[in-house]
């Protein structure tokens, strides 16, 4: 396999492992009718602010369920606030994001946090630039390969960030993806018990994510926020004490095993 890129390089090996995110070249190699990444109705909107007096958060990454949207910081001991958002969207055309100007996001921020509790509308009136991605995820691609090309990662199931499992994926895939062609004799059967390995988990991660990202963005109906209200506490609570929930994030590799059959 050789391929070719735009800045005019190549490179050449046995197989291609396409690495490429959600707007994954290599998927719509391996399948033109592969989907589209599907919008979640969430923004990622985030940016740094100096908020003199707020004490570092070391190690602590603060999240509040606002009334009417999601936002979480931490501070870093120079005093630097690291922000992020997560405005409910669903509806809007995405591409309206690339197009809105930094004061408009904070116009809109400032008055989506205003009722939220200190220091939310703090950081917001302080800070001053922004960058901000809709979110996209994938929660099924029928073939993740074809030939001597392969893909992994957010190529072939992009997942919300409200799980923080999106990177682990990708490297359980790769190293998965190792195992397979370690143990296998050659790259047909490795790449198929390589999705048989990883199918399972990467969609039930993408499909978990999204129902939590529905939490934070709950609408904005009175009714909605204080169920929601109610709920949390023990939803979070138990998220980590929960056995059906506890695989999603202690999920083991074993690279020293053999596959079996090998
Ligand atoms: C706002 C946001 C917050 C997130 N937060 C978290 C989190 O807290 N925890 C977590 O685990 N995950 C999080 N994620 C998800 C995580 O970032 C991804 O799941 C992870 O980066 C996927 O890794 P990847 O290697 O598959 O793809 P990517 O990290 O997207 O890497 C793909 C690379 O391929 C390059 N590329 C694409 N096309 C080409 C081409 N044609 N030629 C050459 N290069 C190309 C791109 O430039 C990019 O560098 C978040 C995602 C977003 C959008």
């Amino acid at each position: 396999m050789t391929a070719r890129f735009s800045d005019g390089t190549e490179a050449t090996g046995d197989v291609l492992i396409g690495c490429d995110g959600v707007g994954s070249f290599t998927r719509r190699w391996i399948d033109p009718d592969a989907p589209e990444p599907r919008f979640t109705g969430l923004l990622s909107i985030g940016g740094f602010a100096r908020l003199p007096g707020l004490a570092p958060t070391p190690g602590v990454q603060r999240m509040i369920f606002g009334a009417r949207g999601f936002f979480g910081y931490l501070v870093r001991t120079d005093g630097t606030v690291y922000w992020f958002a997560n405005p409910n969207w669903s509806g809007v055309d995405p591409d309206r994001v690339r197009r809105m100007p930094t004061d408009q996001w904070l116009t809109e921020l400032r008055e989506l946090h205003a009722q939220d509790p200190f220091p939310v509308p703090q950081i917001l009136a302080a800070a001053d630039e922004v960058g901000a991605y809709p979110i996209y995820d994938l929660p099924h691609v029928p073939h993740w390969h074809r030939g001597r090309v392969v893909a992994v990662g957010d190529a072939v199931h992009a997942t919300s960030p409200n799980a923080g499992q999106g990177a682990s994926l990708a490297l359980e895939d790769a190293v998965t993806l190792a195992r397979c062609l370690r143990d296998r004799p050659s790259h047909p059967p490795a790449f198929d018990e390589y999705v048989r390995l990883r199918r399972p988990r990467a969609e039930e991660v993408v499909k978990y994510s999204r129902a939590l990202g529905r939490r934070k963005a709950p609408g904005g109906s009175r009714l909605a926020v204080g169920l929601r209200d109610l709920m949390l506490p023990l939803v979070l609570r138990n998220a980590t004490r929960d056995a059906r929930n506890n695989h999603l994030y202690n999920h083991p590799v074993n690279w020293d095993g053999a596959l079996s059959g090998a």
